[in-house]
């Protein structure tokens, strides 16, 4: 693959007609690390966060061991790649062939659930295994997270005193397990998360082997800066060590967003500017869906040899594809002479961003590119985090 230094750099070498991916492994590698080292606990990657090859690769090599995976072409892609990792299949609601498969073929041995139904499925499928890992999604509240995952999966308060006393009996090792939403801005979503925990295991009488906290730890982007993430950690480890099974279980979590937002950007090209809307080469339907969607403000950069002066101000994008439904609203600050023919950076597209992108209409990034400048802005850079905490002071 071509190594460039930085973003700037590249884009004045190359002048990209298409879209071009970044890649940053030296970022995906300090996330890793960081989690490894501070998470009193195990770190299992989400997958679907970005199921790039290269970077689970990576994140192996950077000491994460076990994958949460949620299709039976995750639990293929990551068994492919990664012979000796565990898969943890998570998603809730499988087809009774895909954990077939992945028992039989792949050696899964954990797995979530939130009915009896599955439960049923899931020792149907393993043939009344009794070597399995059984976590229970539990229904926690999404109220302190920018993306909610409260509505569709994890059992009521009222099911799940019937369905952990069911799983016991099925299980080897029986987990607790909830997901608090994506980009949780405060750790309290975890200790008020870890109190329905509690509740469960009380109301149940049973011992669980494992609670798992799920995803939902946030990075930073422009109007989301969250507080430090060992301060997330904290409050998870001081919740988990007051449960009445602490001493005999182990603490799990899943991170997506965080391990992987750091690891890739984007560079596009203004094609037309309209006042304030810049009509850029990448759009909804490639790896700006949460932008699209969701409003999601992700941090540019003006990639110009001679920097501007004029000062910043608020555009907002439209893709390339035909339709308007290829608008990004932002505002993305960018100084106020951008013109056609200028290039931006897109930071922090490495989570549910690359991911994302479709090949609708012919437009869309075709070649990724290595580059060995920081990303944009980082949870795991002293100077960053410096500016990060005080954001969260005022
Ligand atoms: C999506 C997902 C994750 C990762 O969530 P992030 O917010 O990206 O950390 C973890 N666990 C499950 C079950 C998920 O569905």
């Amino acid at each position: 693959m071509v190594k460039h230094h930085s973003a700037l750099g590249l884009a004045s070498a190359l002048k990209p007609v298409q879209p071009v991916t970044l890649i940053r492994p030296h970022a995906a590698q300090r996330a890793a690390r960081f989690f490894v080292e501070k998470f009193p606990g195990r770190s299992i990657y989400a997958v679907k966060a970005n199921p790039s090859p290269d970077l689970i690769s990576l994140l192996w090599e950077s000491g994460i061991t076990h994958y949460d995976v949620a299709s039976i072409a995750e639990v293929r892609l990551v068994a492919g790649l990664l012979p000796d990792a565990t898969l943890c299949f998570m998603h809730p609601v499988k087809a009774e062939e895909a954990i077939r498969e992945a028992y039989h073929m792949h050696g899964v041995r954990t797995f979530s659930l939130d009915t009896l139904e599955e439960l049923e499925k899931i020792e149907r499928a393993t043939g009344n295994a009794t070597d399995l890992t059984l976590c229970v999604r539990l229904r926690v509240s999404s109220e302190h997270s920018k993306l909610s995952l409260a509505s569709k999966f994890g059992a009521d308060p009222s099911e799940v005193k019937e369905l952990l006393i069911a799983a016991r009996q099925t299980a080897d090792a029986l987990g607790i397990c909830f997901h608090v939403g994506s980009q949780a801005m405060t750790p309290a979503a975890y200790s008020e998360a870890m109190e329905r925990v509690r509740a469960a295991i009380v109301a149940a009488g049973v011992t669980v082997d494992v609670v798992d906290v799920g995803g939902g730890f946030p990075s930073s982007y422009p109007g989301m800066e969250p507080p430090p993430l060992e301060v997330f950690f904290d409050v998870i480890h001081r919740a988990f060590e007051s449960l009445p099974v602490s001493y005999s279980s182990e603490l799990w979590c899943e991170p997506g967003r965080a391990l992987c937002a750091e690891y890739s950007s984007l560079i596009v090209r203004v094609e037309k500017r309209r006042g304030d809307e810049l009509y850029i080469n990448d759009g909804a339907y490639g790896a700006l869906f949460d932008a699209a969607h969701i409003g999601w403000r992700f941090p540019v950069e003006l990639l110009r040899e001679d920097p501007s002066h004029t000062r910043d101000h608020g555009f907002s994008f439209y893709g390339p594809t035909c339709d308007d439904l290829d608008h990004m609203a932002g505002p993305f600050m960018l100084p106020a002479d951008v013109e056609a023919g200028d290039y931006i950076e897109i930071g922090m597209l490495g989570a549910y961003g690359c991911a994302m992108r479709t090949g609708f209409n012919g437009f869309g990034s075709v070649e990724t590119i290595e580059v060995t400048d920081e990303p944009m802005v980082s949870l795991y850079v002293e100077d960053d985090r410096q500016v990060a905490s005080n954001v969260v002071k005022l």
